[in-house]
C-alpha cells in the first residue's frame, strides 16, 4: 500500500491535501521531496517553521531535552517553562505572566476564559460577557474559537455555539457595538487567514486607549503575527500598544506544538481555574527557548530587518511588473501577500508556483500569501522569486 493510499483510506479527509510532492526533509528555507527535488519554502508550514527546517540548534536542544525529560505534568516545577515565561516577558517588554497551551485555538480559548472570568464577580454572577471580534478574522477551530472567528461560512454546521460573540466590520465599527455587557475586544493586528490585512496603526492605538478607559479588555491574537513575524517580537510591539492579553502559537516552537497566553492580569486565574496536561512541558518549552534565542540574535544583528526589506522591495516590484495579475502588495515584515485581480484565482497561482517548486499559500480575499522562514538567506530568497516569476510567466 502506498503512503498516499494509506492517507486516503485511513486519515479523515479534513484537508484539501496536495499530493504532488511528498516532503521528506528540509534545510532552512529549502524542502526536499522523496525524489530529491528541491522546493523553496515561502510558507514555512503556515508561519510555524520560524527558524527554518532541520535547524541544527533547535534539533540539538530537542534531542538533549528528550534524553533528559520530556514531560512530568504541571504538578511539578518545570525549569524551561519558567525560563520561557520570563523570556517572553523580557523580550516583549510587557509586565505579564504566561500560561502555556498546545495550539493557537487553545490559547484563544484560554484568553476567552480570562475575559469571561474578568466579567464575572467572585460569587459567579455574570456581569459582562460579550466579546467583539472582526469580520475576516480567524481565531481557530474549536467550537468557541470558531464562533469568535468572524466568518459566517465557518459557522454553518457546528452549532449551537456559545453566546456572546459580536462581529465588527472594521475597527471603527467596534465602537458602535460596545454596550454594558461588553467585556473584551479580540483582534489580529495583521489578519492572516482573512487575507493578510494589516490594521491601521493610529486606529489600533486609539482603540486600545478607548477600551482601557471603559475597562474593556483588549485581546490581541498574535498566533500568526507573534515571534518576530512582523519584525518585532510581537506585532503589539510594532504597533506600540500594551494589550491585556496576547496569544501566541505558530512560530513559537519552530514546529513543536505550543501555545501561550500572556496577560497583564496576573491574578485573574487561581489554581483549578484553567489547565492543560501537555501545556508547557519540558520538550515544547525547551524548543521555544531555543527558537527565541536564535531569532533574537537574528534580529539584533540586523539580518532579519535587512531580509524583510529586500523581500518587500522584490514583492512590490513583482506587483508592479505583473499588474495584469495583481492589484497590490500587502502586509508587514515576513507576513506578505499579493492581492489577485478580479478574473484570476489565487489558488491557480499557488499551484503554478508549486509546479515551479516554490511553496506559497492562498489566503482569504483572493490573496497569494508569503510567510517565509525568518532565517531565510539571500540565495534562497532569490531562487524562490526566480521560480515564482517563472510561474507567473506561464499564466
Ligand atoms: C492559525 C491561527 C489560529 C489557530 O491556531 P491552531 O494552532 O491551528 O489552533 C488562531 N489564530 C490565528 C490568528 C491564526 O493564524
Amino acid at each position: 500500500m502506498t503512503i498516499e493510499a494509506m492517507d486516503k483510506a485511513y486519515v479523515l479527509p479534513t484537508y484539501a491535501r496536495n499530493y504532488d510532492a511528498h516532503f521528506v526533509r528540509g534545510e532552512n528555507a529549502m524542502l526536499y521531496d522523496a525524489e530529491g527535488n528541491d522546493y523553496v519554502d515561502f510558507g514555512s508550514g503556515i508561519a510555524v517553521c520560524s527558524v527554518g527546517h532541520g535547524n541544527p540548534r533547535l534539533a540539538e536542544a530537542i534531542c538533549d531535552q528528550a534524553k533528559k525529560l520530556i514531560h512530568t505534568s504541571n504538578l511539578y516545577l518545570i525549569e524551561p517553562q519558567a525560563r520561557l515565561a520570563k523570556r517572553l516577558a523580557e523580550l516583549s517588554g510587557m509586565d505579564v505572566r504566561t500560561f502555556f497551551a498546545n495550539s493557537g485555538a487553545e490559547a484563544n480559548e484560554g484568553a476567552i476564559k480570562i475575559a469571561r472570568r474578568y466579567g464575572t464577580d467572585d460569587e459567579g454572577n455574570v456581569k459582562r460577557y460579550k466579546i467583539i471580534t472582526l469580520e475576516h478574522s480567524f481565531h481557530g477551530r474549536t467550537i468557541t474559537a470558531l464562533k469568535a472567528t468572524g466568518q459566517e461560512a465557518m459557522h454553518t454546521y457546528f452549532g449551537p455555539f456559545p453566546d456572546g460573540f459580536v462581529y465588527a466590520r472594521d475597527i471603527e465599527h467596534i465602537y458602535d457595538l460596545i454596550d454594558d455587557h461588553t467585556v473584551a475586544v479580540m483582534i489580529e493586528l495583521v489578519q492572516g487567514e482573512g487575507g493578510v490585512q494589516p490594521m491601521e496603526r493610529s486606529a489600533v492605538q486609539k482603540l486600545a486607549a478607548a477600551l482601557k478607559e471603559r475597562d474593556i479588555l483588549l485581546i490581541v491574537d498574535e498566533v500568526q503575527t507573534g515571534i518576530y513575524r512582523t519584525g518585532e517580537v510581537l506585532a503589539s510591539n510594532l504597533y506600540e500598544i500594551t494589550p491585556d492579553v496576547v496569544t501566541l502559537a505558530k512560530g513559537l516552537g519552530g514546529g513543536v506544538p505550543i501555545g501561550a497566553i500572556m496577560t497583564t492580569l496576573k491574578e485573574i486565574l487561581k489554581p483549578g481555574d484553567h489547565g492543560s496536561t501537555f501545556g508547557g512541558n519540558f520538550l515544547s518549552t525547551r524548543a521555544a527557548l531555543e527558537v527565541l534565542e536564535i531569532l533574537e540574535s537574528h534580529k539584533t544583528s540586523g539580518e532579519l530587518d535587512h531580509m524583510m526589506l529586500l523581500f518587500e522591495e522584490r514583492l512590490k516590484e513583482i506587483a508592479r511588473i505583473y499588474d495584469r495579475l495583481f492589484d497590490k502588495e500587502v502586509g508587514v515584515g515576513f507576513m506578505r501577500g499579493l492581492r489577485v485581480k478580479e478574473g484570476f484565482d489565487a489558488g491557480e497561482i499557488v499551484k503554478a508556483a508549486f509546479d515551479e517548486r516554490v511553496v506559497v499559500l492562498k489566503a482569504g480575499r483572493n490573496t497569494v500569501r508569503f510567510l517565509p522562514v525568518l532565517t531565510m538567506t539571500k540565495e534562497e530568497m532569490a531562487l524562490g522569486f526566480q521560480r515564482f516569476i517563472a510561474a507567473l510567466d506561464r499564466l
